[in-house]
Order: structure tokens, then C-alpha cells, then sequence
């Protein structure tokens, strides 16, 4: 597998997609949701955690873990967000979503992006730079959000695992929802010091042992 910085250039455009939703359609849950996904969602749409769990982004368990995802619609097998064939949310669209058609590797040298093979139809890809393909706003602090996020996610999932225990994994989940979730962001002010004072409180330390 290739392995690619932010700064790289790859095979990934797409030609603004040309009527294509394919990735938009049948992905089931696979769209996990991270805070700064949340924090963006409540942005476009102004409602709260709770609000959007009525109806567009459902709950997947991974590893034990409760992590919020995409919801398809059932009349649809479309993403709710999916709005005459493009999305209607497009400049607050979940990190997976503009990641797509790449991945995301965590290592030792932080992250970096690899091309999924075969995942997007769109014939004569052009070249990007995957930073302009994100189109993510400080991306740096943004990576570097995502690696503490990544830690945190990883750590509660390793307890979990080890634990055995419903009781604790259930008390660890609601904890895990409510700081990180559910609590509603502020979205007129910036997301980073709300995901560090929720990183430091004292909840946190509970679950994540940090
Ligand atoms: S499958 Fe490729 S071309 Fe189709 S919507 Fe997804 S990214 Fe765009
Ligand atoms: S948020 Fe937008 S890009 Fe992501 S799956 Fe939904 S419609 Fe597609």
C-alpha cells in the first residue's frame, strides 16, 4: 500500500463527480461520525446531537465502542443528506465523506492517506493534492485532532476489550456519548478548545485513563 502526505498529489478527482452518488447510496453504517463531524453537522443544520439521531445518523458499535454513523434512509438506501443526487450539506460534509475515494492511516509518522482501490467509479481520475481534496479548514490542527481522537477511541476500545465486563462497557459508552457527543457544541465559536476541555475533564480521565 502507498502511503501519501497531505502535500501528495493523487489519482482522486473526480470530476466533480458528473452525477455520480454511488458512495452516497447502500453504504449502510460505514460512515462513522467523529466529534468535529458532529460539531459540523449541528453547524449546517442546527440541531442538536439527539435532533439528528431522529433521523440522519444512527449508532454503530465497533469493538464495543458506540460511535455515530451516517444513517441510510429506508425509502431511499441513501443518505439522508442526499438531495437530488448531490449533498445537500457539502461544505460541512463528514470527514469520511470528503476522504473519499482514500483512506486514512494512523502510524508512528501521524497520518497519512492511501487511494482504496476500486472504491469510486469515476473514470479518468485526475490528479490532486489530497490537502485541496479535503478541503479542511487548518488542516494541520486538524490532524492533529485526529490522532488524539484516534488515541482516545483506540484506548477505550483496548479497555473494553480487556474488560469483559457489560457493566463497564456500558457505563464507559454513556460517559463516551455524553462528553463527546451529545453535550452540544458551540458552534459560533471554534471547535478545537471545546474538544481539549472535553479531552481534560474529568469524565474524560474516567474513561479514557488519561
Ligand atoms: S463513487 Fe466516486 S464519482 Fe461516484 S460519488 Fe463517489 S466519489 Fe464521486
Ligand atoms: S453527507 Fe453528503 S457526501 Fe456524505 S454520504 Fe451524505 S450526501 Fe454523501
Amino acid at each position: 500500500m502507498i502511503l501519501y502526505s497531505a502535500n501528495d498529489m493523487v489519482k482522486a478527482g473526480t470530476n466533480d463527480c458528473r452525477g455520480c452518488s454511488q458512495c452516497c447510496r447502500g453504504m449502510g453504517d460505514s460512515i462513522l461520525l467523529d466529534p468535529y463531524d458532529i460539531y459540523m453537522l449541528q453547524t449546517a443544520t442546527g440541531q442538536t446531537f439527539s435532533q439528528l439521531l431522529q433521523e440522519k445518523i444512527g449508532l454503530h458499535v465497533e469493538e464495543g465502542l458506540i460511535l455515530p454513523a451516517m444513517k441510510i434512509q429506508e425509502d431511499t438506501d441513501a443518505c439522508g443528506f442526499l438531495k437530488e443526487g448531490r449533498c445537500s450539506i457539502h461544505d460541512y460534509r463528514p470527514g469520511l465523506c470528503r476522504l473519499f475515494p482514500l483512506g486514512r492511516n494512523y502510524d508512528e509518522q501521524g497520518i497519512r492517506y492511501f487511494m482504496l482501490d476500486d472504491a469510486c467509479s469515476a473514470g479518468n481520475r485526475t490528479k490532486v493534492k489530497i490537502k485541496k481534496w479535503l478541503d479542511v479548514e487548518r488542516l494541520p490542527r486538524y490532524e492533529e485532532y485526529l490522532i488524539v481522537w484516534h488515541d482516545i477511541r483506540k484506548n477505550i476500545q483496548q479497555k473494553i476489550m480487556e474488560r469483559k465486563s457489560d457493566e463497564y462497557t456500558h457505563q464507559v459508552n454513556v460517559a463516551f456519548l455524553e462528553i463527546f457527543y451529545q453535550m452540544p457544541y458551540q458552534v459560533q465559536q471554534d471547535f478545537y478548545p471545546q474538544f481539549e476541555q472535553r479531552c481534560q475533564s474529568e469524565k474524560a480521565a474516567g474513561i479514557c485513563g488519561r
